[in-house]
Parts: C-alpha cells; structure tokens; sequence
C-alpha cells in the first residue's frame, strides 16, 4: 500500500545525511513530507518585468543573473555587499548592509529572484536590501517551465535542490500514492487527482494550474480534518444520550422578569439553540462565545433554571474562586426569590457549610452550585446532574471537565468562554462543539476609548490619573511578559509598583504577578473592588471576567509585546460600570511599521472577533492552531486564514456525508473509508466509526 510514502528522505535518489538534516528542519522525513512540501507561491518569468524598464518606486520581482559581485567596509563599520544584476534589458545594482554571509551566494553567473521595492541614488534606480533567491537557469534551452515556485525554505537549501529532490521522489514513488478524493467530488470541484496535482505545484505550466492544484490538495487535508471532526461530533451525540429536558417555563418565565431587562436579539438566539439541544435526547455539547460583557452569565443561568424546570440540578464550574463568588453573589438573591435552592462550593467554604451542600446536593434538595475545582472532589455526589456549565473552559484539563461529567449520567454540557476564538478556529479545533456566539452587547454599554500615548506625554497621562482617582475611580497598570521569563516579570511589575507608588504618595497601590498565589491575587481584585486598593500594578495575571465597576483607567505598558487578542482580554477588565473608561497604551517610541499598525488597529476595534482574526493574520495561526494537540491531523498544504472558503465548504460536505452515510460503508466512500483509516492507523480511538 501507500506505506512506501513512509520511506525515509535519505533513500531518495540524491539526498544525503547533511540535506536530509535541512529537510528535516522544515519538518519534512518521509517522502510523504517531500511530496507535500507545497510552493507557497509561483511566480511567472514572462510576467516579471524587463530590469531595463525599472523605475524607483516600484514593488517588484524579476529574475537576474549575476554579473558581478563585490562588497566592502564602511567607515561606520558597517558591512556592505553589493552585485551588478542583469537580465536581456538591462542591468541593477543591489546593495544589502550587514550581510557578510551574502560573498559566497552572490557569486557571478548563479541566477536570482529578487524581490523588493526599487530605490533611486544619484537618479539611477538600485535595490536596497532586496529579498532575494537562487533559483534553476531559466529559457527554453534548460526545459525549465516559465513559473517559478517559491517554498518555505530553510537555510542551505535551495529551491532548485528542493525540486531535484522532488522530482526523484515523484519519479520513484509517485506511482504508489493512492487517490484520496472520490470520482464525485474530482469531478464536482474540476480538481486534478492526487499524483497530477502534486506534479502542478511543484513543477508548474501555468501559475492557474499550480493554484488550482494546491486548492485540491488543500481541500483534501481539509476534508479529513472535517471528517474526523463530524465523526466525532456525531458520536457524541450517539454515546451521550441523556434523558430530555425540555424545560417548561415556570422558572424561566419569572427569571426573565426578575432580570429587570430585555434579552438582547443574540442572547434569544443562543437561549433557543441551547433549549432545543436540551430539550432533544441527543446529549448537549456546546460552546458559547461571546466578548467579556455580552451576557453570557445569564444565558448560563437561563439554561441552568431549564435543567431545575426538568427535575435536574445543575452546576457552575469557574476557573477561580473570585469568579465563582461573582457569579453567585450576582444572582442568588433572586434565584432565592424563584424558590430555587442555590449554593456556592469553593476551597474555602467552611466544613459545616460544605456538609450541608454535600448533603443537599446528594438528596437533590439544592438544586444549583455554583463552585470551583471544589465541585470535581470524590465527596461530591449529586442526586441527578443534568448540566454542567463551565466558564473559561480553557483554564480546565480535559480530565477536569471529564470528572464533573461524571458526575452525573450523560449530562448535557455547555461551555462559555470570553476568549474570541476566530471563526476559522471554531471550524478546526473547535469542530466538534456546536458553537453559540453571542455577537452582540446589552444596549447602553460605553465602549472603552483607547488612546497611544508617546512616552513623553507619561506625565499628562499621571495628572488624568489622578483626576478620576480623586472621583474616588480605580486604575490598572499592567506589565508585560518579559521573554517569557517569570521572575524578570515579577521585577518588572515590582519596579512599576515602585514608580508608581512614588508618582502618587497619597495612593494605596497594590501588586499582583505570577508569582502570588490564587488566592492572593483573588484579596488584591477584592481590595480594589472594595475600595481599598486604589491602583493595581499587575503581570497580565488579571484575572478574567472580574467585575470591578469602580475600575476606569488602564495603563499598558509596552503593549508592543502585547498580542491582539490578550490586549482585549485586558481592556476588558474595565469599563464594566457607567463610567466612561479609558485604556492608554504607553508607546515608548513614535508606533511605526507593523506593531504601529497592530495597535492603531487596536485603538480604533472593540470587537473581539476582528482582533482576534487579525492577530491570526499577523501572527499565524501556528500557536493558536495546535491541532496536533487536539488530535488532529497536521495542515501542511491547507492554511485555515487563507483558505477560509475552501474550509467551509469541506466541512460542509464532510458534515454532510457523514450524516448520509456515518458509518462510511456505502460503495462510493470506500476510498474514503481506506485514507481515514490509514492516516489514522494505529490512532483509531479518535475515530470510533462505526
Ligand atoms: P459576561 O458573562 O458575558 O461577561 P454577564 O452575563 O456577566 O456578561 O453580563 C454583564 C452585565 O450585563 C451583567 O451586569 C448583566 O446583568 C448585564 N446584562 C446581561 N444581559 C443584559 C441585557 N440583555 N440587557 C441589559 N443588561 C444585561
Ligand atoms: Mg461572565
């Protein structure tokens, strides 16, 4: 079968110790790897312009050989390499500064890509610091295709060794790969099969065929992702048949009431999808998004009365202690008014308290708990446990979440979380969630004003701190993670404190960082909610969801570290009272290039969903991604930013066949059926088909 595809690199024709050293530093160690090591690009000779023709100003790529190379050293002491570029036209200089390692590249005769945007000295046009790369001599002579492909590359290796090695392998084992796609879907979509595919990418005719070939091979990896994930999802549902809750209105109605206000549009959505998944025997596995704010603690409780309307008990999972407290203390009293019995379990709940709610819980005559990890303990026994609700699921393992599941028979499961998690992850990692998204906020809510400040405005920033501290207001510092180094932020955050205590003598300031603990930082948010604590200097330790209305100014300092997403998650831990707030990102230099852009996009976006697929387009969604963590197949070809549409339309159909056909057994999916299985051999548990 296709396990020669495992062959190692080294037994291609061509490949010795030391490049298969390279290959392997892209990742690449069988000729599976090899073959699917997809251009990111192609590029078109014909298309390129003549070197004669260039002007300054322009963004350009053209292919050159080099006629000349020199460098040398300047009185700055700065390194200079330059060459003499030419193609039919005509010829270039290019400058680079600082690039010793460019004398033996640069070597006359060898033939460049080069890639940049052309300068003008003394009138003539030059590159400066120009990307550039080495590519196979070109013209109708050598039998090279006029499209060029452009590989992510490691140093040493050369997109022309690359292809060599290609091509070898294509020769050797081409033959062997099997076709992974249906006659259906080939024919659908107008794609190549597997071996002409990879054949287009990496040697191409035309730059449409190599695209076209890529979205095929990036469709296939997409399906299977999808696949797995719609085979997971539907076991699920199948392995977790609870018994119905359908609700019926007697606590939900009066809730409604007691709240005081409307639902928004958003928040009915998600009631009605949650209520119909709890109201079916298929089990509940939902996640529910929405940005700090949106309201999802009341949509939680919503569902949770559902479960009491049924003659169940439910419980309310958070992270820490602080969010536990907020979320009972927020609602108990008028819970106690609907006559439902409410109890709150955390570690520090006191022993006859906690005997009383263990026995409550066991008898089933408290209905809701509202805890912490507390709630996972052996000696917590519920009478009949139909849903588990979990806040910012992400701080809990897996086996955290599996233990209070299991405290119950096939409860129905909702997860909330603050965190915007991009679409495009929702689809991947996410992919076996059904997922509610509450994109909408409560009506009257201020949006936070954020403002880049220079550093040399810190004092203007100093004397507006002390004006809303004077209206009896509270402000966060936050410092950054300092390389990833916890000790070195714990001394930034301690110098803040001290700088900051020394700018505002008369002002009680606080301090929190990773090296407190839980329950340390816990008393500093309280203090500071209470009014004792007028400043709080902190790591980005703050803690999630925390409501402290009084708090109305933060100052970040060097937010260039900051991403995206956790900048958002920062803002908002304020502006959760009347007040107008405001969020100051302290710009230690003018913001330029792509951090100024970065945060002038943050300056101008509340919405979370935007920053969080922005962060993604700027930074990759390499971390974000870890699919391999998940248990999921690596994407190699695919890239879930870029190939957004093609994604949802393999899931859609993966979906969709799983739904016609979820054992895979029908003759049409038996190609199906094999790659499943061989991508997965050894590996089936995250499968179960069948
Ligand atoms: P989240 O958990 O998403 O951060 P919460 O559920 O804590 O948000 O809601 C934030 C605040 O908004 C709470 O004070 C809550 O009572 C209030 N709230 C929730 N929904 C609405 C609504 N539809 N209209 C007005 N206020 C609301
Ligand atoms: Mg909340």
């Amino acid at each position: 079968m296709a396990a020669v595809l495992d062959t190692k690199v080294q037994f291609v024709k061509g490949i010795g110790p030391a490049r298969a050293r390279q290959l392997a530093r892209l990742d690449i160690a069988t000729v599976r790897d090899l073959l699917f090591h997809v251009p990111r690009r192609w590029l078109d000779r014909s298309a390129s312009p003549p070197i004669g023709d260039l002007k300054p100003g322009q963004e350009v790529t053209v292919f050159a050989r080099v006629l000349a190379a020199g460098g040398r050293r300047m009185r700055n002491f700065r390194q200079m390499s330059s060459c003499v570029l030419a193609d039919d036209s005509g010829a270039i200089e290019a400058f680079w500064f600082n690039r010793p390692d460019l004398k033996d590249l640069l070597r006359p005769g060898t033939e460049l890509m080069v890639s940049g945007k052309v300068t003008a000295w003394r009138g003539r046009p030059r590159f400066t610091n120009p990307q550039f790369e080495t590519v196979e001599p070109g013209g109708e002579a050598s039998g090279v295709h006029a499209v060029v492909p452009v590989y992510p590359l490691t140093e040493g290796l050369s997109t022309w060794a690359l292809r060599r090695a290609v091509r070898d392998a294509l020769d050797r084992f081409g033959r062997e790969l099997p076709e992974t796609l249906t006659r259906e879907t080939l024919d659908h979509y107008g794609f190549p099969g597997v071996r002409d595919a990879l054949e287009a990418v990496h040697f191409p005719k035309s730059v449409k065929d190599a695209l076209r070939a890529r979205e095929r091979l990036a469709y296939d990896e997409l399906l299977y992702l999808e696949l797995v994930l719609a085979l997971r999802h539907r076991r699920h549902a199948e392995l977790h048949r609870g018994r119905p809750l359908p609700g019926t209105g007697r606590l939900t109605g009066r809730f409604r009431e007691l709240t005081g206000f409307e639902f928004t549009r958003a928040q009915e959505r998600v009631i009605t999808e949650i209520a119909a998944d709890m109201a079916s025997e298929r089990g509940m596995n939902r996640l529910l998004q929405g940005d700090v704010g949106s309201g999802k603690t009341v949509v939680a409780l919503y569902a949770m009365l559902v479960a009491v309307e049924s003659g169940c008990q439910a419980a309310l999972m958070a992270p820490t202690e602080i969010l536990a407290r907020q979320h009972f203390g927020g609602w108990h009293d008028r819970l106690r008014e609907l006559g439902v019995e409410t109890r709150l379990l955390t570690g520090s709940t006191r022993p006859t308290a906690r005997a009383e709610t263990l026995a409550g819980l066991e008898s089933g005559q408290v209905q809701l708990v509202f805890g912490t990890h507390a709630l996972i303990e052996a000696g917590v026994r519920f009478d009949q446990l139909g849903l588990v609700v979990v806040d910012e699921q992400h701080r809990f393992g897996v086996m955290q979440r599996a233990a209070l599941m299991n405290k119950g028979e096939n409860p129905d499961f909702l997860v909330m979380t603050a965190t915007p998690i991009p679409r495009t992850l929702t689809l991947t990692v996410y992919g076996d969630l059904d997922v509610s998204v509450l994109d909408e906020k409560p009506p009257g809510r201020k949006e936070v004003v954020t403002r880049l400040v220079p550093e040399s405005r810190r004092d203007r920033v100093y004397g507006y701190i002390e004006e809303r501290l004077g209206r009896g207001e509270a402000v966060f510092f936050v410092c950054p993670l300092i390389e990833q180094s916890e000790k070195l932020d714990v001394a930034s955050a301690v110098e803040t404190s001290e700088r900051v205590a020394a700018t505002f003598p008369r002002r009680r300031v606080g301090l929190v960082h990773g090296r407190m603990r839980a329950e340390e930082r816990d008393a500093a948010m309280d203090s500071l909610r209470r009014g004792e604590l007028d400043i709080l200097v902190s790591t980005t330790v703050i803690e999630v969801g925390v409501d402290i209305p009084r708090a109305t100014v933060m100052v970040v300092e060097q937010p260039e570290r900051f991403g995206l997403a956790q900048l958002h998650q920062l803002r908002g831990r304020i502006g959760r009272g009347d007040r107008r707030a405001v969020c100051v990102l302290m710009m230690p230099r003018e913001p330029e290039g792509e951090t100024g852009e970065r945060l002038q996009f943050f300056g101008r976006t509340t919405d979370g969903f935007l920053l969080a697929e922005k962060d993604i387009e700027l930074r990759g969604p390499g971390e974000l991604l870890g699919t391999r963590q998940h248990g999921l197949p690596d994407l190699r070809v695919a890239d879930i930013v870029r190939d957004g549409e093609l994604l949802r339309r393999a899931r859609r159909d993966a979906f969709r066949l799983v739904e016609l056909d979820p054992g895979l057994v029908l003759p049409g999916h038996r190609r199906v059926r094999a790659t499943l299985d061989e991508r997965y051999h050894g590996r089936e548990e995250l499968l179960k088909v069948g």
